[in-house]
């Protein structure tokens, strides 16, 4: 039968699990579905809230709630809608059925990343407490927000899940808070095994790669190893001084030496390790040092496993940390560097996508790079780091204009 098509398949079969225990379609959505504190999955998807975003998908009406991929699509022509399209279709998927879950059920974490937020991430919270109170620091505090710690339900979580039939489910995805911190992915992964689906499902997992390994993680591993396919994909933004300042945590948890001795507990699984660094103002000086990192280091260390680098994952929020924050000649430096990396380096391949997204950066104006200026030099004071020791690149971008 063929179905008319829809804007976005997610509203159809794609459910995420947010750390508020709230259900949104993907996990770019702004806003919830429903409760699951108040209301069953099952009351959530056939509520009207559910039919009303199926009807704007139908008639090709982008809700209010997506204005993220709307966003990301006019940059980089790229979006979370786009890459479900690609995957399973806009007519002829199968709808109300679950392909796609992901659990994001708690933001336990033990990192403070820029641009992140306490909605992600409990290390945030000491930090959004201090933050003065004024209204220079409205725009970032907006965003930071001062959410309590929440921790995991698995009780709540499976008592749902049961409801949902999951054999059409083909990907789950542990994002974050911090998955390996979560107790609902070791959960997850035993009703998975206990329904007999682990071994049809791929298992991707977001993590920062900075967790200490508790006493659950043979158990995990041997769980993961029942999964049809795993994917990590590892946050790592840039070299070393780079990653940390990005990825803070007082101790360093983010260091490359960490990451190494990450990848090497899961070395002898059958694990693919994506690093897609989150492409920022901070970062955006230095990918090819993380390429060379990733290529002469890591891939040359661990060749028997399956590594891969994608540089096609742009921030879009908070637009005061994306690349419309800087000044067009800085972006124009920015190009012809890459351009040069391109022409001389072996893996300048993997930049033709960076070299064409930064010709199509416009610059958001002085009252937003003032804003990235404003932010950084707070957060710095805050976290006690220094931006131009880790990004010196940065140095004729750091004033007020
Ligand atoms: S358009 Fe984007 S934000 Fe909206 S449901 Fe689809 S993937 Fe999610």
């Amino acid at each position: 039968m063929k179905y008319k098509s829809v804007l976005c398949p997610a509203p159809f079969n794609s459910i995420v699990i947010s750390s508020e225990h709230t259900l949104q379609p993907c996990c770019k959505y702004i806003g919830d579905l429903g409760d699951l504190t108040k209301q069953t999955i099952t009351e959530i998807l056939a509520s009207n809230t559910v039919k009303d975003l199926q009807k704007d998908m139908y008639d090709n009406k982008w809700p209010t709630g997506c204005m993220e991929c709307k966003a990301s699509e006019k940059v980089i022509n790229q979006s979370v809608r786009t890459r479900m399209v690609e995957d399973v279709g806009n007519d002829n998927f199968t709808r109300n059925m679950i392909s796609n879950l992901e659990i994001s059920s708690s933001n336990v974490c033990n990192l403070s990343c820029a641009g992140c937020s306490t909605r992600f991430s409990s290390g945030w919270l000491k930090y959004a407490k201090v933050i003065e109170k004024t209204t220079d620091t409205e725009f970032y505090r907006s965003i930071i927000q001062e959410v309590p710690i929440i921790k995991s339900d698995s009780k709540l979580l499976i008592k749902n899940l049961i409801e949902l039939d999951l054999t059409h489910c083909k990907r789950i995805y542990f994002k974050g808070g911090e998955p390996l911190l979560n107790t609902d992915m070791l959960a997850m992964l035993r009703y998975l095994d206990k329904i007999d689906m682990l071994r049809k499902i791929v298992i991707c997992m977001d993590t920062s790669g900075a967790v200490i390994i508790d006493k659950t993680i043979n158990e995990t591993i041997a769980l993961l190893c029942k999964a049809k396919e795993v994917k990590f994909g590892i946050s790592i933004d840039g070299p070393e001084e780079v990653t940390t300042y990005i990825r803070y945590s007082p101790k360093n948890m983010a260091s490359l030496d960490n990451m190494r001795n990450f990848i090497s507990v899961f070395e002898k699984n059958n694990i693919t390790f994506i690093v897609a660094p989150t492409i920022m103002v901070y970062n955006i000086f230095s990918l090819d040092k993380l390429v060379e990192w990733w290529l002469d280091d890591i891939t040359a260390a661990f060749k028997h496993l399956d590594l891969d680098i994608y540089l096609f994952n742009f921030l879009i929020g908070p637009n005061y940390l994306s690349l419309h924050a800087l000044q067009p000649a800085t972006i124009s430096r920015l190009v012809d560097y890459y351009n040069n990396i391109i022409e001389t380096k072996e893996y300048g391949y993997l930049f033709s996508n960076i070299v064409n997204v930064l010709n199509n950066v416009e610059y958001g104006g002085h009252e937003l790079h003032n804003q990235m200026v404003k932010y950084t030099l707070d957060m710095d004071k805050i976290k006690g780091q220094n931006v131009l020791n880790a990004v010196p690149e940065l140095t004729n971008e750091m004033r007020y204009l």
